[in-house]
């Protein structure tokens, strides 16, 4: 049995802010320990359900997404480190049987730990065929097109909530309760590790009441940028239009090219106000 680990880092225990997200943050090293660690226990959890193969995709964009310390990794998981450049679980396909989502924030207007959509910089929303979708569920979706479920995510609340919108069968784990976008309540890293463990020990052991996600196609995205400029910028790409002043869309049958242009314009609507900057 394998397992994909897909990981980020606002959703990991113990974590409130960019101190603990970036290289440049005081506890960025700190916040790298705990990643880790949350990513241990869903390792030691899927082997314990029988996974013969468990391969972490090291995710969040800080750092050229070489966040997970290798050396602390648990020894028998093989690491993707470094960035895939096209989208999240680029690298999957049919041979695996499960995806688990670690350490995840919650989608863009989801009131949880620095709720955002791929970048709170200069995109705000991502709705797929008239339904809001965060990274958690576009992760997923990507992982139906293969055949494969998703099973459980960890972060706060309101990844609970994102999660259970998209996949009302997974597993949720909360390790810690959004007060607002930079505060939270944080179970004790150790409680936060005991409760991934036994929930992806669960999950995988429960794989048969899974489902991979599939939806109805044509799939339409439409995605909001902050500002006319950006949506102005990101038009000019093969095959999008350009539906309102902030706002475009994209039709397509197919997840992976879904996945692949919505990446594409998000690149060229950021280079219209390149020095925008927010949290
Ligand atoms: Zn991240």
């Amino acid at each position: 049995m394998k397992v994909s680990i897909c990981t980020d880092m606002e959703g990991i225990s113990g974590i409130v802010d960019r101190n603990l997200l970036t290289p440049e943050g005081v506890d960025y090293e700190r916040g790298r320990r705990f990643m880790t660690e949350d990513i241990n226990a869903a390792i030691r959890g899927a082997f314990n359900a029988g996974a013969t193969e468990v391969i972490v995709s090291g995710g969040h964009g800080a750092n050229g997404a070489r966040n997970v310390l290798p050396e602390a990794l648990h020894p028998e998981a093989i690491l993707i480190s470094g960035h895939t450049r096209k989208f999240r679980l680029q690298s999957l396909d049919s041979s695996y049987d499960a995806v688990i989502q670690i350490g995840f924030h919650a989608r863009h207007g989801l009131q949880g730990i620095l709720d955002h959509t791929i970048t709170s910089r200069h995109v705000r929303e991502i709705h797929l065929n008239g339904r809001p979708i965060g990274e958690i569920g576009l992760n997923g979706l990507v992982a139906g097109y293969h055949g494969i479920p998703m099973i459980l995510a960890s972060g706060d609340q309101w990844v609970a909530q994102d999660t259970r919108e998209w996949f009302p069968w997974a597993k949720t784990v909360i390790v810690k309760y959004a007060i607002n976008r930079y505060a939270a309540k944080c179970l004790h890293p150790k409680r936060a590790q005991r409760l991934i463990e036994a929930e992806s020990e669960t999950a995988l052991r429960n794989l048969e009441k899974m489902q991979p996600l599939v939806l109805k196609k044509p799939l339409r995205a439409t995605l909001g940028f902050r500002l006319t400029t950006h949506a102005e910028a990101a038009e000019d790409a093969a095959g999008i239009e350009r539906i309102d002043s902030c706002t475009i869309s994209y039709t397509t049958d197919d997840v992976l090219d879904l996945l692949r242009t919505l990446r594409m314009a998000i690149r060229l609507g950021g280079t219209a106000e390149p020095r925008i900057t927010t949290a």
